[in-house]
């Protein structure tokens, strides 16, 4: 791990200071630093200075407000998996939360981290190998090991978006909220937060080097909002998911008056499906209707030479996930998290 200063802030504008101050000389925000201290002892990630946002207090906490709520960029997954009006109202954010990782790195893992945690692939994350995430020239994956990797928008790099707090987040229509001590704050929503890698494969985000991820803002849930949030993965606990899907549901009786379908680790940006969305709509859930909204929902996908089976993963976790988020089946024993 390379040498750098350590800057404690317990403030908000301490902390943005440091970053106004350093931005673009290596000052890097530390959260709980469970990503980023990975990156850096792979020796992926070098700063120079880490402004560590841990300890601001004011960043933390869950507020319900008249628009929904208000959550603090540092409450970790663990408050948000157990605040008893998420878990009533929000089902797919506490259960997203409460699947990711471990309990251990629950408690210590922020949602601002979550959203800013880089992209999965094995090959970005090892120094042995410069990849067009680090700014050459090359894709290994497209030649090598990409079984855990994207079945859409990969034709640049197919890394796979890691959050299982965007699935919901972009279910919900969520924003988050970016301060910087020059320009003041701007909201971006989720949906436009994340950025392709054929735009830059570089730049994950939209955040700017000078800016915090203060808050995530989530609106009031719409009369008749039910949500289910399921993980697919390889292990029961402590690994990522490999396929997995976030489902809001706004009914009038049986009917679906409108749908979100949410999918994670399908792509390098957390993906919604208009098409299996509109299958969904005006119509009452049933087997049949949510079966065919996770056919719909692969129409585009092109798998790579290994990741094949999450074309046909994909299609049981959403089935699944409808039918749990509108109450006609129990969780799925089979999913993890
Ligand atoms: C074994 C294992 C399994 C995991 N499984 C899952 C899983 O299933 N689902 C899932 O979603 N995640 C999973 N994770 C990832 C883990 O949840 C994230 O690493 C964690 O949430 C990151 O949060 P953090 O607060 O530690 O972020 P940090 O590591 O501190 O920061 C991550 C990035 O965000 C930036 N950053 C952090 N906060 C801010 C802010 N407020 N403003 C500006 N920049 C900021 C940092 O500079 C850094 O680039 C897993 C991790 C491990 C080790």
């Amino acid at each position: 791990m390379n040498q750098f200063v350590l800057a404690d802030c317990t403030t908000e504008s301490g902390a943005l200071s440091q970053l106004g101050q350093n931005a673009g000389k290596g000052a890097v925000v530390k959260a709980g630093g469970v990503d980023l201290l990975d990156l850096m002892k792979n020796g992926v990630a070098t700063p120079t200075r880490l402004v560590n946002i841990r300890n601001i207090s004011g960043m933390r906490g869950i507020h319900e407000t008249p628009q929904g709520l208000n959550i603090g960029a540092l409450t970790t997954l663990t408050e948000i998996s157990e605040h008893p009006a998420i878990r009533a109202h929000y089902t797919i954010l506490s259960d997203a939360c409460g699947s990711a990782a471990t309990p251990h790195i629950r408690n210590v893992a922020t949602v601002g981290g979550n959203l800013l945690q880089q992209n999965r692939c094995w090959y970005f994350r090892s120094d042995d190998f410069a990849c067009l995430k680090k700014g050459k020239d090359v894709c290994f994956a497209f030649d090598g090991l990409n079984q855990y990797h994207a079945i859409f928008d990969n034709g640049t790099c197919p890394s796979v978006a890691p959050s299982s707090a965007a699935v919901a987040l972009l279910g919900l229509n969520a924003s988050v909220e970016l301060t910087s001590a020059k320009k003041g704050k701007r909201v971006v929503a989720i949906k436009d937060f994340y950025v392709q890698p054929d735009v830059n494969p570089m730049m994950r985000t939209v955040i700017a080097p000078d800016e915090l991820l203060t808050a995530v803002i989530v609106p009031k849930p719409a009369a008749g909002m039910r949500s289910a949030y399921q993980k697919y993965g390889e292990k029961r606990s402590y690994d990522w998911a490999i396929a997995d899907a976030g489902v809001v549901l706004e009914m009038d009786g049986n009917i679906c008056k409108r749908a979100t379908i949410v999918m994670g680790a399908a792509s390098p940006v957390v993906r919604s499906s208009p098409k299996a969305e509109a299958l969904l709509t005006g119509k009452p859930i049933t087997e049949e209707t949510a079966r065919a909204a996770g056919k719909a929902a692969m129409e585009g996908a092109q798998p790579l030479s290994m990741n094949g089976y999450k074309v046909q993963l994909f299609p049981v976790a959403i089935y699944r996930t409808v039918l749990l988020a509108a109450g006609q089946m129990d969780r799925d024993p089979s999913a993890v998290g």
